[in-house]
């Protein structure tokens, strides 16, 4: 059946949506959109897709958030998630530990770069975003370099909405409103490949715009704890990929300046990029490195950020040295979401199975020649099982689309009618699938965006 507004709108009849409207919030939505388009209301979902009261489904292309790995309602994890269940669903993580923590914090660290040796837990991206960054203030406070309180982060960088993650997101959509109370850190030019300053190309540039970062840790190292950024793709910039030699060149500096290294790997890690880990897989070794979104393959809410012997030794003593860490929050570490990771790692690590990615990756490759085709397409760009295509006004000039005309959210509309959960950011239509996507659903997914951007922009 299709999904015209007008079915949209009867919807709206619907107990269940009124109820919603009246008390619900949703989270980065206008409220008002939801007049005329109610938000579709799920109640089952299975592998790949979603599913609505009335039967219609929707393919999931964009992971839930990037969070599902391996599909909704799979049996392996639903087992391990009801195993746990049956044993303790949670319990506080100070002065107690349990099995399923123990377990995956070993997993993870054999699994990320060599030196990450220990695992603080959290419960979502932001917040171990927020652990790296007090670990780091706090690591340099305790070992004589208190005048360390800046961080540098990129233009185009998200990591997360707290305060503090805020204030290292190079995105002014989500800092602006809140700049008066942000903690002042700076900001750098990135990677900005498909609009290269230098007229590069990102296969074969050595990441000449890495001079600003090199320029701003020589001036100001004294003063910068860390730089923060996502390896290889800037998610909500827009899927934004740049090379792995700018990574090289910024551990280099860092190493060089005596500053830390976080890698966000909350969008990038588990798989997405056709590793299971951008750092390790590039041989990087960040000071920091934070986790979330994938872990539990989109079943419950958990994150770890993952730091070096070093870094843990300066918080190491006696009590009354008061180096401890003091961060605490309610559900870290909570034995259903870790139960849920240590299946979502063995599935992971069963043989073949990164491997198995290969001909997917080679698919959204192949199917994307579609929307190469399309004269708004600035750019097809792909990393692993992460795809995007940036709809450009102009493909000479590359003039993006103004914001008023909302080009991605009548994209969004049209998707559903396909049978398509896009969610493009501004002009950036992507697709992160769950990785057990099949070639023949990778052809029904950039087939549906092709047609749904067709009709949107061939008006
Ligand atoms: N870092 C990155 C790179 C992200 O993409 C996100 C979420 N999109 C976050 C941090 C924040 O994660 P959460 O929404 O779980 O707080």
């Amino acid at each position: 059946m299709e999904n015209s507004p007008q079915v949209l709108m009867k919807s709206m009849q619907d107990e269940d949506l009124i109820r919603d409207f009246h008390h619900v919030w949703h989270p980065c939505t206008q409220m008002k959109d939801h007049e005329t388009v109610p938000p579709l209301l799920i109640n089952r979902a299975e592998g790949i897709y979603l599913y609505d009261r009335e039967g219609r489904r929707y393919m999931d292309v964009i992971s839930s958030w990037w969070v599902n790995l391996f599909g909704h309602n799979h049996p392996g994890l639903n087992q391990a998630i009801k195993d746990q269940l049956d044993q303790m669903a949670h319990v506080m993580f100070a002065g107690v530990t349990h099995q399923p923590a123990i377990d995956l914090a070993e997993k993870l660290v054999q699994h990320t770069s060599p030196g990450l040796e220990k695992v603080f837990y959290s419960d979502n991206g932001s917040t171990s975003v927020e652990v790296a960054l007090k670990m780091s203030l706090q690591y340099w406070l305790q070992t004589g370099k208190p005048d360390k309180t800046k961080f540098v982060y990129l233009k185009g960088g998200y990591h997360g909405e707290t305060l503090g993650a805020l204030s290292v997101c190079g995105m002014s959509l989500f800092r602006d409103k809140f700049e008066r109370v942000l903690p002042q850190n700076l900001e750098v030019q990135g990677p900005d490949c498909l609009r290269c300053p230098f007229g590069l190309k990102r296969e074969s540039c050595q990441a000449e715009c890495f001079e600003p970062m090199a320029q701003a840790l020589e001036k100001d190292h004294a003063s910068v704890a860390g730089v923060i950024l996502e390896p290889l793709v800037q998610g909500a910039a827009g899927m934004n990929m740049y090379p792995p030699i700018y990574l090289r060149k910024l551990e280099d500096a860092c190493k060089a300046q005596g500053v830390h290294v976080i890698y966000d790997e909350v969008a990038v890690g588990f798989g997405r990029t056709g590793s299971l880990f951008v750092s390790e897989h590039h041989g990087l070794n960040p000071d920091f490195l934070c986790l979330s979104k994938g872990i539990t393959s989109g079943y419950l809410p958990l994150a770890a950020t993952l730091t070096t012997e070093k870094i843990y030794q300066a918080f190491y003593g006696d009590y009354d040295s008061f180096k401890l860490f003091i961060h605490s929050h309610s559900y870290s570490a909570n034995p259903l979401a870790c139960a849920a990771a240590n299946e979502t790692m063995r599935l992971l690590t069963e043989p073949g199975f990164i491997d198995g990615l290969k001909p997917k990756i080679k698919a959204m490759n192949a199917q994307g020649e579609v929307l190469r085709d399309l004269p708004w397409c600035g750019e097809f760009r792909q990393t692993g099982m992460i795809a995007a295509v940036e709809l450009v006004q102009n493909q000479e000039t590359l003039v993006p689309f103004p914001v008023e005309k909302r080009v991605g959210y009548q994209i969004f509309l049209e998707g559903l009618k396909r049978e398509v959960y896009l969610r493009p950011l501004g002009n950036v239509v992507y697709f992160i699938p769950p990785l057990i996507i099949e070639p023949d659903q990778i052809e029904a997914m950039m087939t549906a965006a092709y047609d749904s951007i067709n009709s949107v922009l061939g008006k």
